[in-house]
């Protein structure tokens, strides 16, 4: 029998270890132990109940008790449940002689019990469960006993209603923390929710040396789908991209959207970046198929860029996120619908371009920017016909800066129109110096137009100008832009281009062939030469799918009545092929590298000396 100390000894260690977080199975597993140790029982047990559930906290001191809590529970007969149901105590001293519960008694009487006392858990009106004491002989409880089994039922009851509400409370502030961090429309993580996980990812990267990639990806045109089927639609396909993606994903990886077209997955923990080939194969699949919604099918593509982390390195999350957007932005530059790797291990290319970034604002100002040339030739004497005027940034502490790097930077920084104004202007001024000074009035002159530049306002006024004011004449310059111009708005390319060769400039194709849908733009693009991108050129004489792609670009220029410009010829074995290929002119490290304007002024004037007309000749053909 409980003395009077002896409860009161272990009402005051409840108080004592129910600390703030005391979680409500070990209240329970706490409260069958004590209990048995002071009553004169054999074992304990008590079950929590909630209507129409399977109870979610038992706990039994022994074997038996746990047979019993769930034999009562399983059969819905038992005085726990009558405690429960009743809010007062139930004694049964004796099994045998018991009327009520039958179906338990008759099973537990086989399994020994002989005795068995229940009190309610219960507060106020609410009750919440029933604690039982089982005994294998027969006889009564002392009255002193079981006020303390109903002192101590109260006091667990008290401590577990506790626990609820901070069970709730935490639970509460977990779903308003999960919707803060969730994005409404698609359910996926956010980017405040992308970033903690990248944060952590780079710790451990730095710990493990493992690597984590990730992919930044971009919709093509999903402006268009917008504007075209309305919001309703651009939202669904947003939802749709999100279920495709995550479909294709590792159950660790993060896939986030963070803001309008953009989502982004962050995969850890890679043994190589190898297996980020892998991964980025199974985003492009992605998108293979048509997305059907509200009775439209859409085929829609991403441009995807990926950066990689680990080694030791300490780069932040806004880092490597940046590389990788910026990753995309070269992909999407490039048409579209592939993806390019920047990779944060073998260049600080965050820190890098960031500080570019900064120091592109007021590079006009500074002279830092020049043109270089590179000659163009014809193919069959190799007599100079044009010049393609290159961008260089001569940057004070970074060395030379490529136009790959410095063009996407000054696009995103709204610089290209300045930039780009500026080009136009230099490379005119440079063809005027060799018909003032010279008297050469046949070099054309090439300038690159990105798409940015093509479409930004103004542009077409801009070339007007600069043709004007100059003393050749219009059909000199060639204006080059790559079939990427025909992503973000083809109608809109189309309009711009016509009104420039309203002007009398001609219009080249760069890069042709590395684009998508290369041949219906040439279909439709008013176009005077096309440039055969160096990746063909350089498979000539090694590989008959290059020479035959290049023989088949050659043959629908001509019939379109374009010229063909071979960028990239680097051997004798290449000139020579395109000779017999027929394409027109020749571009490239074996007739001459880019040079500086004093240089190409030499070759010019050479040529009108008619010393060295011209590049190295086909001397075999
Ligand atoms: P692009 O118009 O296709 O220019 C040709 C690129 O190929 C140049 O690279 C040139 O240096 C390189 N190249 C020439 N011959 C060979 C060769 O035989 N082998 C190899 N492997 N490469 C050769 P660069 O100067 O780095 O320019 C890269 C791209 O940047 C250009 O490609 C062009 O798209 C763009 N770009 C250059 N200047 C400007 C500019 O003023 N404005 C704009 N918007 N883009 C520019
Ligand atoms: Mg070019
Ligand atoms: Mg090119």
């Amino acid at each position: 029998m409980a003395s009077e100390s002896q409860l009161s000894e272990v009402l005051s260690e409840f108080a004592r270890t129910m600390v703030t977080d005391f979680p409500i199975q070990a209240i329970l597993d706490h409260l069958v132990e004590r209990i048995v140790e002071i009553m004169p029982v054999t074992a304990a047990g008590v079950t929590l109940i909630s209507p129409g559930v399977e109870p979610r906290y038992i706990a039994a001191s022994n074997g038996d008790a746990l047979r019993f809590e769930k034999l009562q529970t399983e059969l819905e007969d038992g005085p726990c449940l009558e405690a429960y149901r009743t809010g007062g105590a139930i004694a049964v001293p004796d099994l045998s002689c018991e009327e009520r519960f039958p179906l338990f008694i008759a099973r537990a009487s086989e399994a020994g019990l002989a005795a068995v006392f229940t009190f309610p858990l219960r507060l106020g009106n609410r009750r919440i469960g029933a604690l039982d004491l089982y005994r294998d002989r027969r006889g009564k409880l002392s009255a002193t006993s079981m006020k303390a089994a109903q002192t101590l039922a109260d006091v667990t009851t008290a401590y577990i209603v506790n626990a609820e509400g901070r069970a709730d409370l935490r639970e509460a502030s977990h779903r308003s923390r999960e919707i803060s961090l969730h994005d409404a429309l698609t359910g996926l993580p956010n980017r405040a929710l992308l970033m903690e996980r990248l944060e952590h990812s780079l710790l451990r990267c730095r710990r493990s040396g493992l690597t984590s990639a990730v992919f930044f990806v971009d919709l093509d045109r999903f402006k268009v789908v917008n504007d075209t089927f309305g919001h309703r639609v651009g939202d669904e396909v947003l939802v749709a991209v999100g279920a495709r993606l995550s479909e294709v994903l590792r159950p660790g990886d993060t896939l986030a959207h963070v803001s309008g077209d953009e989502f982004v997955v962050l995969c850890e923990d890679l043994d190589s970046p190898a297996q980020a080939d892998v991964i980025v194969g199974r985003l492009d699949a992605a998108f293979d198929q048509p997305f059907s919604l509200s009775g439209n099918e859409l085929n829609i593509s991403a441009s995807i860029g990926i950066a990689f982390t680990g080694k030791g390195r300490a780069d932040a999350p806004e880092d490597v996120l940046h590389t990788a957007d910026m990753a995309m932005y070269r992909a999407k530059r490039a048409g579209g619908g592939g993806h390019d790797i920047l990779d944060l291990r073998d260049q600080h290319f965050a820190s890098y371009q960031a500080a570019l970034e900064r120091d592109m604002h007021g590079l006009l100002g500074r002279n830092e920017l020049h043109l270089d040339y590179q000659p163009i030739v014809a193919t069959g004497d190799g007599h100079i016909t044009s010049v393609e005027a290159l961008l260089r940034w001569a940057h004070p502490s970074r060395g030379l800066v490529t136009p790959g790097v410095l063009i996407p930077l000054a696009e995103k920084a709204g610089l290209i129109p300045a930039i780009g104004g500026w080009v136009l202007q230099e490379a005119s001024d440079e063809q005027s110096h060799w018909q003032n000074d010279y008297r050469v009035d046949d070099v054309a002159m090439s300038v690159n137009v990105s798409a940015h530049q093509l479409m930004s306002a103004g542009f077409v006024d801009l070339v007007a100008a600069v043709v004007s004011a100059s003393t050749g004449r219009a059909d000199q310059l060639t204006l080059e832009m790559s079939e990427s111009v025909f992503v973000t708005d083809g109608e809109r390319a189309l309009i711009v281009l016509n009104d420039l060769k309203a002007l009398g400039v001609k219009l080249a194709l760069d890069d042709f062939g590395t684009g998508f849908s290369s041949l219906s733009y040439l279909l439709q693009f008013p176009v005077d030469i096309v440039k055969i991108d160096k990746i063909f050129v350089a498979g000539l004489g090694r590989d008959r799918t290059n020479r035959a792609i290049v023989a088949a670009i050659v043959q629908l220029a001509h019939d379109l009545g374009s010229t063909v410009i071979a960028e990239g010829v680097e051997t004798i074995e290449q000139h020579r092929e395109l000779a017999q290929l027929g394409a027109d002119f020749c571009q490239g490290f074996y007739f001459a590298h880019p040079m500086p304007a004093v240089n190409i002024d030499t070759l010019i004037e050479h040529r009108v000396d008619g010393a060295s007309q011209s590049l190295p000749k086909l001397a075999t053909l």
